[in-house]
């Protein structure tokens, strides 16, 4: 198990879905943890699960597109937490449509706080990390749509790219204060901006579908045990880089068909059974494409 004893984290975004996942996460890693959201009772209510695993807590409503805001925030964590060692980037939305009717109050929306947010975010926690001199950890929630375009998509995929691309720059900033930036970049995670993807029932196995490890993450325990790792002492020579955890989707399509057959076959057969079923499967693909 990764210690996190002794460390203080400041996440954005944790009301909810991933930013409350990595609080969890970090807390049970033994972290203390300055739980931010826009939404203050939802703050509150991670703040109270973060204590019921012994851990202290404070919950903020900060708005990422506050840059006082977050000074504040980053400000009042060492006051009231004793240190900063962990900042989590991770308040973002998703707006969806065809650059031929976006309106630009929504393109502006997803820039302000997907992009401009993270930028503000950094640079509060990093400030007081290089006051307090201790080093840290910066982590920034990019996704697979930095990578992988969709139509009516690109508000989300603009800003996921660009944050993944600004780490890489933020991880040369912040190098010689002892602290490293690292991206995460998530596929399909069970939260509710799930029910908010265009074209889609929000149902989760019709996401799992796509997903050739067969399910979509678990905020807590897939991204959560990343976010712990790339916060630990194990980690300390990770920087600058971009993490992808998406349970292979970032092959997509034709990897998926694949994976949904072999999975009924592990489903079905066992030890040498599954082992000749999968010969058997191999022979009429090969016959198929001769
Ligand atoms: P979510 O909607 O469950 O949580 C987002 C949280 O951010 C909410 O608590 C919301 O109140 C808060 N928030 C929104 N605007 C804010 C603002 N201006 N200031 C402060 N807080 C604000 O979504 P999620 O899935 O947990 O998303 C978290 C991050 O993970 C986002 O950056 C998202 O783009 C990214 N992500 C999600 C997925 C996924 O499949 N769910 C995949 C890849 C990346």
């Amino acid at each position: 198990m990764l210690d996190l004893s002794g460390k203080v984290a400041v996440i954005t975004g944790a009301g909810s879905g991933i930013g409350r996942g990595i609080a969890l996460a970090l807390a049970r890693a033994g972290a203390d943890i300055a739980a931010s959201d826009i939404d203050l009772e939802s703050a509150r209510e991670t703040a109270e699960l973060v204590r019921a695993l012994g851990r202290q807590a404070l919950a903020e409503r900060v708005d990422v597109r506050d840059g006082d805001a977050l000074r504040m925030l980053a400000n009042s964590t060492v006051r009231k937490l004793g240190r900063l060692d962990i900042c989590v980037a991770n308040a973002g939305i998703g707006r969806f449509g065809s650059v031929l009717t976006l309106p630009l109050e929504e393109w502006q929306a997803v820039v302000d706080i997907n992009l401009t947010g993270v930028f503000l975010t950094v640079q509060a926690c990093g400030r007081e990390m290089v006051r307090l001199g201790n080093g840290g950890r910066v982590l920034v929630m990019s996704s697979l749509a930095a990578e992988v375009a969709s139509p009516r998509w690109a508000a989300y995929n603009a800003t996921k790219a660009a944050v993944r691309h600004a780490t890489r720059s933020w991880a040369f900033d912040l190098a010689p204060f002892g602290i490293t930036v690292n991206a995460i970049g998530p596929g399909w995670v069970d939260t509710p901006l799930l029910d908010q993807i265009p074209g889609r029932s929000g149902d989760r196995a019709d996401f799992a579908q796509m997903v050739p490890l067969g399910r979509v993450a678990d905020a807590e325990r897939d991204i959560g045990a990343l976010a712990v790792w790339l916060a630990s002492d194990a980690a300390s020579y990770v920087t600058g880089g971009y993490h992808v955890i998406d349970g292979g989707l970032h092959d997509g399509g034709a990897a998926s068909v694949a994976a949904v057959a072999l999975r009924e076959l592990a489903a079905q057969h066992r030890g040498d059974d599954l082992l000749a079923a999968l010969e058997q499967r191999e022979a009429e693909l090969r016959g198929q494409s001769a």
